[in-house]
């Protein structure tokens, strides 16, 4: 069978919405400035014309009893007005009776710009799953990479689609503020996620795509990269400081040393013990990422 649709390349999705169908309805993302961020940086931000995203969603109808989960794409589809994001969730569920999940990517200020009504609308039309990467919970680490956000902003974000009832998996990035921030970034991280007790959160160590001294160029402030000891330590000062109750935590990325698994808090203790033995044998570790 020939695929019935052509992305517009680039594509991205988590991990975990490897067996969605994916829909274009933005292309690239109206941001663009994060200086770790390369996925939409060959990107003009767009939001498509309902008809082409229409269409791409009629093409699966003949699939229609396969499909169970849909992953809105690209950057931040939460740009579009609730009017037009509603139109294109009713056709979604419409055309896919059996669905149990549409999910797209977020940001804090996306969700900061809809009244509560409108977050509940969304949630009611079928979005019940928000990717979130607020690599930080540190408003000068935010401030450094340009993310657009603060401390404040992203708990209140995060905590409005909550009261709204839909999920979100928080994905934070470990050494992205660097040696200078790091005990910052680890303590106020993990502030915000204990402020805001997501579903989901996950870690993955910053990978500079187009090179460290790119991503030094983007940085507004002195970076000084982690070495991977460092980078477990800052691990172990984000964990210790978690207080969450029924999270699923994952750092499982391709990109992690270390891979965690667990439910914090349930799990915290022995996710502390897993960070201490990589510490005490940083040196022997080889990168044994690849989770997905
Ligand atoms: S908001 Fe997200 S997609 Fe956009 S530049 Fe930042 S990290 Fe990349």
């Amino acid at each position: 069978m020939n695929f019935p649709i052509e992305y517009d390349e680039p594509l991205f999705r988590p991990p975990s919405e490897a067996r969605s169908l994916i829909i274009q309805i933005t292309l690239g993302c109206s941001w663009n400035k994060c200086s770790f961020c390369e996925m939409y940086t060959s990107k003009q931000f767009t939001a498509r014309k309902e008809e082409a995203i229409f269409t791409d969603i009629e093409a699966f109808a003949p699939h229609t009893a396969q499909i169970k989960r849909v992953f809105l794409a690209d950057g931040d589809p939460l740009v579009l007005s609730n009017d037009r994001l509603i139109r294109i969730l009713n056709k979604v569920t419409e055309t896919f009776p059996n669905l149990n999940r549409i999910s797209t990517y977020a940001s804090p200020s996306n969700l900061k710009r809809k009244s509560d009504e409108e977050l509940r609308a969304l949630k009611n039309a079928g979005l019940t799953l928000l990717y979130v990467g607020i690599e930080s919970g540190d408003s000068e680490v935010l401030e450094c990479i340009q993310k657009g956000e603060t401390f404040e902003t992203t708990i209140e974000g995060l905590n409005k689609s909550k009261t709204a009832g839909m999920h979100s998996s928080v994905m934070l990035i470990n050494g992205v503020g660097g040696k200078l921030l790091s005990k910052q970034h680890a303590i106020n991280s993990a502030k915000v996620l204990n402020a805001t007790q997501p579903k989901y959160a996950s870690t993955l160590v910053l990978t500079a795509h187009k090179g460290m001294p790119h991503y030094k160029d983007r940085y507004k402030g002195e970076f000084i990269e982690l070495e991977k000891k460092e980078l477990f330590e800052e691990m172990k000062l984000f964990m210790e400081h978690l207080e969450l109750t029924e999270t699923i935590f994952r750092s499982d990325h391709a990109s992690n040393h270390l891979i965690l698994k667990g439910i914090l808090g349930k799990d915290k203790q022995k996710m502390l013990d897993q960070i201490d033995v990589a510490i005490q044998y940083s040196e022997q570790y080889s990168n044994v990422g690849g989770g997905y």
